[in-house]
């Protein structure tokens, strides 16, 4: 982990309307900063604003006051082409690897359809390379290039969704709960996956999780979010050692200990 920021919110504010009069602020005056090379996580019960968080980040959506900065560079007023640039440096790997690989596409066009749309292979051949060294990184078979996404696992759909969101050589990736879907042995070896990927491709991560026990194992820093807020960050040691805040000791006094048998 490096002390440059890649990526930082400063009071950041998000609001939807409920109705005519009423508003819901689902993100409220949050700032937070990302390092170069860190996993920092993003905790918080279901709808605490996490998600919404992460697509004010990556300019998905615009907030309704507040700045982003990517490298130092304002992004929160750029939009069309002047954004395009960080589209491509910012890459999203979502819960249900289910629902978002297209059922009618073979995992060859799923892995290409990045490489496409930003003529990153311009020739065939170099284009299949690149997919099977994708499928390669993601340790996929090389014959899984012509199967449909029915044919594998959750485990293995999540690694083509890891395959796709690496193929344009990001520098941020987002994890929005994209372990939450998966039995506990598969989010081990997929969160192993992810941590060796981040070391060799020298990626930042944003790793956003309801469940704090995965969180202890990837992450360098942790943001507590409740409510919109963040209400607590720190080091991952220190936070499960000596959590600071009332809300971060009830959230870790809800998991369960390994071992635990709920049961008995
Ligand atoms: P999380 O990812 O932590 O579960 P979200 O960011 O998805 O939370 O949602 C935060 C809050 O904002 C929730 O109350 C949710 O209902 C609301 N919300 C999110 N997206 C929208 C939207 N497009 N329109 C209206 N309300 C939304
Ligand atoms: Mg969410």
């Amino acid at each position: 982990m490096s002390e440059e920021i890649l990526i930082s919110a400063r009071n950041i504010t998000k609001s939807y309307s409920l109705g005519r009069k009423k508003r819901h602020i689902a993100v409220n005056d949050v700032s937070l900063e990302l390092y170069k090379g860190e996993t920092l996580a993003l905790v918080g019960e279901s709808g605490c604003g996490k998600s919404t968080l992460a697509r004010l980040l990556m300019r998905l959506i615009k907030a309704d006051s507040g700045r982003i900065c990517f490298e130092g560079t304002d992004i929160s007023a750029l939009s069309g082409r002047a954004l395009k640039p960080y589209r491509k440096r910012m890459q999203m790997i979502f819960q249900d690897p289910a629902s978002s690989l297209d059922p009618r596409l073979r995992i060859r066009d799923i892995i290409a359809e990045p490489l496409r749309v930003w003529r990153v292979c311009p020739d065939k051949t170099e284009m299949e390379r690149r997919i099977l060294d994708l499928l390669d990184m993601v340790e996929l078979k090389e014959s899984m290039i012509d199967w449909y996404p029915r044919e594998l696992s959750g485990g293995q759909k999540q690694r083509v969704g890891i395959a796709r969101a690496i193929a344009l050589d990001p520098e941020l990736i987002i994890c929005d709960e994209s372990v939450s879907a998966l039995d506990v042995s598969v989010q081990a070896q997929i969160l192993n996956l992810l941590k060796r990927l981040k070391k060799e491709l020298g990626l930042s991560c944003l790793f956003i999780s309801h469940d704090l026990s995965v969180v202890n194992f990837i992450a360098d820093r942790v943001c507590v979010m409740r409510g919109g807020v963040i209400c607590e960050t720190a080091d991952t040691e220190t936070l499960y050692a000596h959590p600071g805040h009332e809300y971060t000791r009830y959230l870790l006094s809800s998991i369960p200990a390994i071992g635990d048998d709920p049961v008995s």
